[in-house]
């Protein structure tokens, strides 16, 4: 099965199969010893619903039609069902899942079979059952759970590797799956520079994403490889296959770990050129292994994802303060670049927006109201995230990063927003310090008009992600279009061009935080194109470190003009790494 490839290395692991509205059931293995405790606690919720259900059907009024009453003597039904009630209890016995977990994958089991029943009347069963699973759900919700955490790595030896498969993954559901138990992704949906891509990539683990098929096709406890280079998924391969990709993996864990050596040594290309390489992150908890990947600071923190599933409640200026303070002191000096929110287009606020965003309210989200023009819509909510980073900067060298800026009035009002803020903490006698502001080119119009853009700020950041969208029309998160979604094509690579030979051209500092940046098939051309300083996930810094250790700027920015004059960039710039010698391994994509 073929999808796109997000995440560099293999994971070979059972397949855990999730809904997509369930991939916020918590997820964690629970003590062996616990097991019985488990099996109890389902029972007990299982029990609450069949009174719950027997109340409900004693209390019918005489007038209630006989289908009601019908309907809750089928789930009654289903609740003492063994391939409902025993099978649940069976993964929890044997693979020692919470209760939630075990009962989700029964479920999913379920309602593969019904899906292919040929009855209708049978096959309309399904949501029967995912009714009386989330009536049992919400009552384990209220009962206590054995782990006060969702989603911890526990390894109890033995236990076997698990994958996820899900049909699509909001990026802040993926955000909870950070440090849990699963070894790889896959999802039918989604570019590879899908927001969810993006998560799963920060992740640091193998991820195969628009493999479209792939949630129908493969079953719960089947065994996966997920070839996260390729974006190549195998069912059930044979032990000949196993073991090939067995041997892959061990070379990719040697691999990394000689990368590895290579974090604290400096970035400095053959001709002595200086590259920073900054890291990007999502949350504060991701700012040491920032640190320990030897980024030189953080180069995007995208803010988002703290007023991601708040149901609606968005931090507090103190919330984000204290967020943005432990970045800043977790980076230990280093400078820490803060974007303003960017919610909207595949990043909604909550995990129902997607559908209302995608699908009801909007036609175009990805040219709605997102990033710097929701900013600017929400003045008040604008004003506490400015304050909140200010604030911050008493600790540190901060900077801000604003997303998705175009028009001038945006600029003018971006700026007043920021004096406001200034004057309010001033008034209140807050400390902060001075801090840059930056703007994100990531819509063509912003690439095609830099002078106008450079007077305001102090530095850009090239968002290659939505400039390739926005430039090429492309969806980002559209895997029906994602063979058109081309950073080599020649109208991108000229305008990242324009950008960095103008903000160079006023003195300002230029950098690029999309996944280009981290992307090594580009690292020659970016320094070519006369790019320093670059910003990516702390897993490819290392990779990203050895090719400008062994580049030479001034052949690169000759062999990058040429290549802009180019109808085949992809094609010639590897054809001319290869004939100067520039680089000898390594495939451009
Ligand atoms: C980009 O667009 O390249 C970028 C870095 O921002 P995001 O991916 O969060 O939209
Ligand atoms: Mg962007």
């Amino acid at each position: 099965m073929f999808g796109l490839p997000v995440s560099r290395g293999v994971a070979i692991g059972r397949a855990v199969l999730v809904a997509s509205s369930r991939v916020d059931v918590a997820h964690y293995f629970i003590e062996p010893a616990n097991t019985d405790a488990e099996v109890a606690r389902l029972r007990h919720a299982r029990d609450t619903v069949v009174s719950e259900l027997t109340r409900l059907k004693n209390d019918l009024p005489p007038e209630a039609p006989a289908e009601l009453a019908a309907l809750l003597d089928v789930h009654l039904m289903l609740l003492h069902d063994p391939m409902l009630s025993d099978a649940t209890r069976h993964w929890i016995e044997t693979r020692h899942y919470n209760a939630e977990w075990a009962l989700t994958a029964q479920t999913e089991v379920l309602a593969r079979q019904f899906d292919e029943m040929e009855d209708d009347y049978l096959r309309e069963r399904k949501a029967d059952v995912e009714q009386v699973a989330e009536r049992v759900l919400r009552a384990l919700a209220k009962e206590e759970a054995l782990l006060p955490h969702v989603a911890q790595a526990r390894d109890f030896g033995g236990e076997e590797p698990l994958v996820l498969v899900a049909n699509d993954i909001a990026p802040a559901d993926m955000l909870q799956f950070k440090g849990s138990v699963f070894r790889g992704f896959v999802t039918d949906v989604g570019g590879r520079t899908s927001h969810t891509a993006i998560v799963a990539r920060s992740m640091d683990i193998p991820a195969v994403v628009g493999a479209r098929e792939a949630s129908r096709l493969v079953r719960q406890d089947d065994w996966l490889i997920i070839d996260g280079d390729a974006g190549v998924v195998l069912i059930n391969p044979s032990p000949i296959v196993l073991e090939e990709y067995r041997f892959r993996q061990r070379q990719s864990d040697l691999e990394r770990a000689r990368l590895h050596r290579l974090r604290h040594m400096p970035s400095i290309t053959l001709d002595g050129e200086a590259v920073e390489l900054l890291a990007n992150i999502e949350l504060p908890g991701d700012a040491p292994n920032a640190l320990e990947s030897g980024a030189v600071g953080v180069g995007l923190f995208r803010s988002e994802f703290l007023f991601m599933n708040r149901d609606g409640k968005l931090p507090d200026e103190d919330e984000q303060f204290e967020a943005y303070r432990s970045v800043v002191q977790a980076m230990k000096g280093l400078p820490v670049t803060i974007r303003t929110v960017d919610v909207g287009a595949d990043k909604p606020l909550d995990r129902m927006g997607i559908n209302e965003l995608r699908h009801e309210h909007v036609l175009n989200p990805a040219l709605g109201l997102r990033a710097i023009r929701w900013s600017l819509s929400e003045p008040a909510m604008f004003r506490r995230q400015l304050r909140a980073i200010l604030r911050a900067s008493a600790y540190g060298k901060v900077r801000v990063l604003i997303p998705m800026v175009a028009h001038r009035a945006e600029v003018l009002a971006t700026l007043d927003a920021l004096a406001r803020a200034r004057q309010q903490l001033t008034d209140a006698g807050v400390p902060f310090n001075e801090i840059e502001i930056g703007a994100m080119i990531e819509i063509p119009a912003a690439a095609m008009t830099m002078p106008l853009l450079l007077k305001h700020f102090d530095f850009v950041s090239i968002g290659t992600n939505d400039l390739i969208q926005y430039t090429l029309a492309i969806d980002r998160a559209d895997e029906a279009v994602a063979h058109l979604y081309d950073p080599w094509h020649p109208a991108v690579l000229r305008l990242i061009a324009d950008v960095v030979r103008m903000a160079n051209a006023a003195g300002k500092q230029v950098s690029v935080c999309g996944e280009m940046a981290g992307d090594t098939a580009f690292t020659e051309l970016l320094l070519g194109i006369g790019l320093r300083c670059l910003s990516m996930h702390p897993s490819q810094i290392s990779a990203v470190k050895q090719r400008v250790l062994r580049a030479d700027t001034q052949r690169l920015a000759k062999a990058a003009l040429a290549l802009l004059e180019s109808e085949d960039p992809a094609a010639d710039w590897q054809q001319t790494l290869q004939m100067a010698g520039l680089r000898t391994t390594g495939a451009a994509r």
